[in-house]
């Protein structure tokens, strides 16, 4: 448990946080980077580890390349990221499990791969945060398997949008607008989203690059509709289209973080049926080791092994729960904290 990570959390994100701390001690961006010192962890609800069943699919001892889907190559670039998470699925021990190989030898790794491999389409770059790399060894990356594969086509997660966006130089976009990257954030909170950061956006949309996010739900970060929805009316207005919502994975290390499946798709529900068209097009799912699963795909609840049962085209997977007494909502008036400051104001 860390209580005091202050160095793991870049300047940026930090002075946010100070802001924060004005009108609520314990807000959803200080909770984004520094668990909670007195939860009680039970460590009775989930898994040690991979849910996601990475391992199952990485191509080789490195754990850098991943192929779980037929059509798609996940590449984790670095270990590295520019602020640690506390909801991080791929916690630090996993992240320093990532061998740091030279980007010349991802490159290779990467060709022989999709050489042998024709069923590959996209080339997804994730981490870690693969924007630490520059722009010297990405443009190096896209320029070597685009000129030696048929790919065309090229993702980059980041989160560095939100903790250091000055990561995303000029230089920086040149590369990824060269190569026709699809940029993808992981904004997880309407209060990420500040002047600086929808600059920077602009600057990226300008360049004509697509832009997209996705983000976990998080207790105590955004468990509420109104969160969701204010989240997703901010990426809509700043040229960000949201792709998906996730199920948290259902791993001990995060308990504190997850949210019930009921409370998920009460919330699914509803911006299903009360909100428009830009809000309720973003997909509810979780990834799983049998791909990714749609909350629209829960078969039933089993009680007596306290979770879920999802079905995937012929596969079912079990996703096991947190009980309700657990799932205690994040406060509204915390997690939006600015609506009550302008009244103070
Ligand atoms: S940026 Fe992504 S990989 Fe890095 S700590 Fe946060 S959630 Fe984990």
């Amino acid at each position: 448990m860390r209580e005091n990570c202050e160095e793991t959390i870049s300047a940026f994100y930090r002075n946010k946080i100070r802001e924060e701390e004005q009108f609520v001690a314990y807000g959803p961006l200080k909770r984004a980077v520094q668990k909670n010192a007195h939860y009680q962890n039970s460590s009775e609800y989930g898994v040690e580890n991979d849910f996601a069943g990475d391992d199952l699919c990485a191509i080789d001892s490195s754990n850098a390349i991943l192929h779980k889907y037929s059509d798609r190559l996940l590449v984790l670039m670095t270990g590295k990221c520019v602020s640690e998470c506390a909801y991080c699925f791929r916690q630090v021990n996993r992240k320093t499990s990532i061998a740091e190989l030279e980007v010349t030898e991802i490159a290779n790794r990467v060709i022989d791969y999709i050489k042998q491999h024709n069923t590959v389409k996209e080339v997804i770059l994730s981490g870690g945060d693969p924007v630490l790399l520059g722009n010297e060894k990405l443009a190096y990356f896209f320029n070597r398997v685009s000129s030696e594969t048929d790919i065309k086509n090229f993702r980059l997660h980041t989160r560095s949008i939100v903790y250091m966006p000055d990561l995303l130089s000029d230089q920086v976009i040149k590369v990824l607008s060269d190569y026709h990257v699809r940029l993808i954030f992981h904004i997880i909170h309407p209060y990420e989203l500040c002047d600086t950061v929808k600059q920077k956006i602009k600057l990226i949309c300008d360049a004509g690059i697509r832009c997209y996010n996705q983000f976990p739900l998080l207790r105590g970060i955004n468990d509420h509709v109104e969160v969701i929805s204010e989240l997703l009316n901010l990426l809509d207005q700043n040229r960000v289209r949201n792709l998906s919502v996730f199920i948290t994975d259902p791993l001990n290390c995060i308990e504190e973080y997850r949210v019930s499946i009921n409370r998920c798709y009460e919330m699914w529900q509803c911006l299903e049926t009360q909100y428009p068209s830009w809000i309720n097009s973003t997909k509810m799912v979780f990834d799983s080791s049998i791909g990714k699963v749609n909350i629209k795909n829960l078969i039933e609840y089993d009680p007596d092994q306290g979770g879920c049962w999802f079905q995937r085209r012929d596969k079912k997977i079990f996703f096991k729960d947190i009980p309700k007494e657990v799932d205690i909502p994040g406060e509204l008036s915390a997690m939006l904290w600015k609506r009550d400051a302008k009244v103070r104001v």
